[in-house]
């Protein structure tokens, strides 16, 4: 019988998870979700000095603004819990123990001062960084003057001195390193907090994981954590390292390439299903061309098979194009639902709240096609919802057009307006197609004309439907406006 699959998430609240982060969040849930197997989340926050606050709040609801559900962690629990390291610590104690009591581990009394010097003397030798192995061998009596002198002590795993360890990557294949390049790690920090390996190793090992999916910065993590299974008779999971995120200009994914944390792109207005479905591809296909993918399309066909070795390339224009495709596929009403927020937050402080449903679904068919992100909606229809549009009268003069023709434009056209009996956009436009060349202006000249006098600007969405969103007094006070502003 094969062990159930269990993968874990365990990110380190040391800041706002950003999205390389995420994407192996994202991978993880999707193995298990496409084999029945159990996705854990799992804090390791052992790093008091590194913790940030809000940080683990922040990883659980980027998760659950993508839908992405855990079986076992915090605020769901689970057979293995607790979930969060920093209430795990009599588990690693045990450990570094047993390790302390077979020989596997020793204690070091190297001062920091100690081990800053040292280092700038390897670095001065050009020399690989790592502890020298001073406490590795100590003798009763030294042991004894360090232990007396009050210094408190690390516990450090030793490492063989010889051979090599060698592990089978799911995507990557083989892979070796040298004992000899790697050091004697902490386990166990001198304030009794375990560092990330030994925690790391003990959780996975009683958490019962059975595939260990994590980014490639991890790699060289690897043969100490299967040095230390191996030191403790522990069965170790099976690893698969994904690749790397990079920038357009193909250095580390970073602030200089726009946002990062995934929910930054949630206030900037992308939908959590885009992001999710453009996190997916940065490692992962289905085949070579295929990018709009449902998440259960995605769950159907996810394996480790398509992760590719090389970088994956964060694009933000994609990503951009992506979100406007899941923004044209809402139904009006569900636009009009996820747009309320930003409108709300966005608009500005004198227009009244709350934003109503019915008046922003009016304005959903004007601005739908052309919205990439839910965040624009506030520039796209801000004039619908001010009372006085703020503009300079000048904008209403295009290419020749003089003061005077344009007031006798906007007068004839106000009263026409005034005497139409049905106010929609067809009546509009029937009306004042015919009027451009009644007030001697050709049409595009005419419709530019109204279309700064009702919105204050010369792009906006069509006139005619914005006209009759905006109601025919709104319009005519604003006609009104412009007429004042033109005759001052
Ligand atoms: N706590 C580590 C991190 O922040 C987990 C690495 C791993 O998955 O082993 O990414």
């Amino acid at each position: 019988m094969t062990a159930p699959i269990r993968v874990r998430y365990a990110p380190s609240p040391t800041g706002y998870p950003h999205v390389g982060n995420i994407r192996t969040a994202i991978f993880n849930w999707l193995f298990a979700r496409h084999q029945g197997g159990s996705f854990i989340l799992r804090l390791e926050d052992t790093d008091l000095a590194r913790t940030v606050e809000g940080a683990a709040e922040a990883i659980l609801e980027s998760l659950l603004w993508l839908g992405l559900d855990w079986d076992e962690g915090p605020e769901v629990g689970g057979a293995f819990g607790p979930y969060i390291q920093s209430q795990r610590l009599p588990l690693y104690h045990e450990t570094a123990g047993r390790l302390l009591r077979q020989g596997a581990a020793y204690l070091c009394y190297c001062s920091p001062e100690r081990l800053d010097q040292m280092r700038a003397e390897q670095a001065r030798r050009k020399q690989p960084p790592g502890y020298d192995r001073r406490c590795r061998e100590l003798s009763p009596d030294e042991r004894k003057a360090l232990e007396s002198s009050g210094v408190k002590p690390v516990v450090r795993f030793k490492i063989p001195l010889e051979g090599q360890t060698t592990f089978t990557d799911i995507i990557r294949g083989e892979v070796t390193f040298q004992n000899s390049t790697l050091d004697d790690f902490v386990l166990l920090k001198s304030d009794g907090y375990p560092t990330y390996h030994l925690a790391n190793i003990v959780d996975d090992h009683e958490m019962q994981v059975s595939d260990v999916l994590r980014a490639e910065e991890w790699l060289s993590s690897t043969p100490r954590h299967l040095l230390l299974y191996a030191a403790m008779g522990y069965e170790p999971p099976r690893f698969a390292h994904l690749p790397m995120i990079l920038g357009p200009d193909r250095s580390k994914l970073s602030k200089r390439h726009g946002a990062t944390a995934l929910l930054e792109f949630r206030e900037q207005g992308y939908l959590p299903e885009a992001m999710l479905n453009f996190l997916t591809l940065l490692g992962w296909s289905l085949d070579d061309h295929t990018e709009l993918m449902s998440r259960e399309e995605i769950v159907s066909n996810f394996s480790l098979e398509r992760v590719s070795q090389t970088a994956a390339i964060f694009n933000h224009q994609k990503l951009e194009w992506m979100n406007g495709v899941y923004i044209r596929h809402l139904s009006p009403d569900e636009f009009t639902r996820r747009m309320l927020p930003f409108l709300e937050k966005g608009l500005p402080p004198e227009v009244t709240r709350p934003v109503p449903f019915e008046y922003a679904r009016r304005l959903a068919p004007l601005i739908q096609e052309r919205t990439k992100t839910l965040a624009e909606t506030v520039a796209l229809t801000d004039f619908f919802f001010v009372e006085q549009l703020q503009y300079e009268a000048s904008l209403l003069l295009d290419k020749g057009l003089s003061r005077e023709m344009a007031i006798q434009a906007l007068k004839t056209a106000r009263e026409r307006i005034e005497t139409l009996d049905q106010f929609d956009s067809a009546s509009l436009e029937g009306l004042l197609r015919p009027l451009a060349t009644g007030v001697g202006m050709n049409a595009s000249g005419f419709f530019g004309l109204l279309r700064v006098a009702v919105t204050g600007r010369k792009a906006a969405p069509p006139l005619f439907q914005t006209m009759e969103a905006l109601g025919r007094q709104r319009c005519l006070d604003r006609m009104e406006m412009a007429l004042a502003g033109l005759q001052r």
